[in-house]
């Protein structure tokens, strides 16, 4: 096999639930010799069990419980693999460690020991992956990717160094790659200093498509419980399609309006390298996937519908708006230094409407609206909150340019309150504001005129 025709595959939390799940990923990565490096997140369940270790209100006996539950869900997979003597060893080890990190936050709640708690998960699952593979008779290694995946120390919602991860990958890691498989965990790094760090929650399709960058390799493949990518959540509308293939802009818009299936900034790495992206279920391989690619054959005006949940309107008022300047820049300096990410903009004379993004949210899911930054706002405006939003996304091609879409999404949207429209800044969307309660009546209604 040469190198630059490396495969890294991805594959999630149901993926990796159990050993029958992690032995079907096994199959699919042993069945293409280009696929060298695999990316696993924790198995399913296992990140939420442990951030809610990391929550302030747990007590002795929840905290037990919550330990018992992340182990009891690796000595299941344990179980059933062939020679598990080290392989027990190194669970061991890691869910002892578990357990002291859970109590040392009972002492010091801080930052830099929930993220190297909430990584555990992942660290277990890589370990017990690579037995699978090694069980079925190929060379394979866990590898701790935080020797590669440098990032800054902004813990529970790092940022990637993507020159040092470069160069980092091409030292330690590259050169594994020649003749094994190598394992890796998703959704964790490590700063300067060597801390371990998370990427924010749905973190591993970023991590996987970080290192393809850094290794330039040929395609990344993320693996889920969905076969590729669907004209909307198939959760939420039963006669969603699956679409063959997308472009990059239009896959980055659907990330980024919350279609969950890819982690928003996995999309980046993947262009800055023009590396095509494979979404495709590891419950059924054979049915096919989507393709994200730079070019694609046809550009629909209607791609898909995506749906963000638990949106936060901010609206923010002040007379000083009114024919002066500065007014945005310093309201934009006051939430970029408390850094939060801000969505959809709309002002009035005395107005501006911003909606914020509930991914910019780090690991241990810790709100974005401080109180120190509400007051901060409140020394030069008045500042009204509204939660319980929903931002429902159409995305396709020239959306803005072409005539007579908009009459047809609001006649669907009639019987709806719209809270706020955003349209014409980017020619792949255009989003609406609504109720939480309302948002998958939404959804379907607009899958529904759109699509069937
Ligand atoms: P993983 O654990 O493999 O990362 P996720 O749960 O993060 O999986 O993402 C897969 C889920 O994304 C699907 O089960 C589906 O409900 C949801 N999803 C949301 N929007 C879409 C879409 N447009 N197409 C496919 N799946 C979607
Ligand atoms: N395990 C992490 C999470 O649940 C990262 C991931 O699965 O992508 O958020
Ligand atoms: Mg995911």
């Amino acid at each position: 096999m040469s190198l630059n025709q490396l495969v890294v595959a991805k594959f999630g939390g149901t993926s990796v639930a159990d050993y029958q799940a992690m032995s079907r990923c096994a199959d699919i990565v042993l069945a293409n010799p280009n696929t060298r490096l695999v990316v696993v997140s924790a198995s399913s369940g296992v990140t939420n069990l442990l951030v809610e270790l990391t929550q302030a209100n747990v007590n002795d006996e929840r905290r037990l419980s919550l330990l018992k539950q992340i182990a009891q869900i690796q000595y299941r997979i344990i179980d059933e693999l062939g020679s598990p003597q080290d392989i027990n060893a190194q669970i061991d080890k890691l869910l002892s460690r578990m357990a002291v990190l859970s109590e040392s936050l009972e002492l010091d709640r801080s930052k830099a020991i929930m993220d190297e708690l909430l990584s555990m998960g992942e660290q277990c699952s890589s370990v017990l992956f690579s037995a699978v593979i090694r069980e079925k008779g190929t060379p394979s290694n866990a590898f701790d990717v935080r020797q590669v995946l440098r990032t800054d120390s902004h813990f529970g919602r790092a940022e990637p160094q993507i020159e040092q991860i470069a160069m980092l990958a091409r030292d330690h890691l590259q050169p594994l790659l020649v003749n094994q498989v190598i394992v890796t965990q998703g959704f964790i790094g490590a700063d300067e200093q060597g801390r371990t760090t998370t990427l924010g929650r749905g973190g591993s399709d970023y991590s996987a498509a970080l290192l393809a960058e850094a290794l330039t390799a040929f395609a990344v493949e993320i693996w889920t419980d969905v076969a590729g990518i669907y004209t909307t959540d198939p959760r939420l509308a039963p006669n969603a399609r699956p679409i063959a293939e997308i472009s990059f802009n239009e896959a980055a818009e659907m990330a980024t309006f919350g279609a969950k299936v890819l982690h928003p900034a996995t999309i980046l790495p993947a262009v800055r390298q023009q590396i095509q992206v494979f979404v495709g279920s590891s419950k059924a391989p054979e049915a096919g996937g989507t393709w994200i690619r730079h070019q694609v054959e046809d550009a629909p005006v209607y791609r898909a519908v995506a749906l963000r949940r638990d949106q936060t309107l901010l609206n923010l008022h002040s007379l000083q708006m009114l024919h002066a300047q500065g007014f945005l820049a310093e309201t934009f300096a006051t939430l970029a230094r408390h850094k939060i990410s801000v969505d959809l903009i709309t002002t009035s004379e005395v107005n501006v409407s911003l909606t914020l993004d509930k991914t910019g949210s780090d690991s241990s899911g810790q709100g974005l609206l401080s109180e120190s930054l509400l007051q901060e706002l409140s020394q030069h405006c008045r500042v009204r909150v509204e939660d319980n939003l929903a931002l429902v996304a159409i995305i396709g091609n020239k959306i803005a340019s072409t005539a007579g879409i908009c009459s047809r999404v609001f006649q669907v949207l009639e019987k709806h309150n719209v809270r706020m429209i955003c349209q014409g800044a980017s020619p792949h969307n255009l989003c609406v504001l609504v109720d939480e309660a309302e948002a998958a009546t939404v959804v379907h209604a607009l899958h529904k005129n759109l699509f069937e």
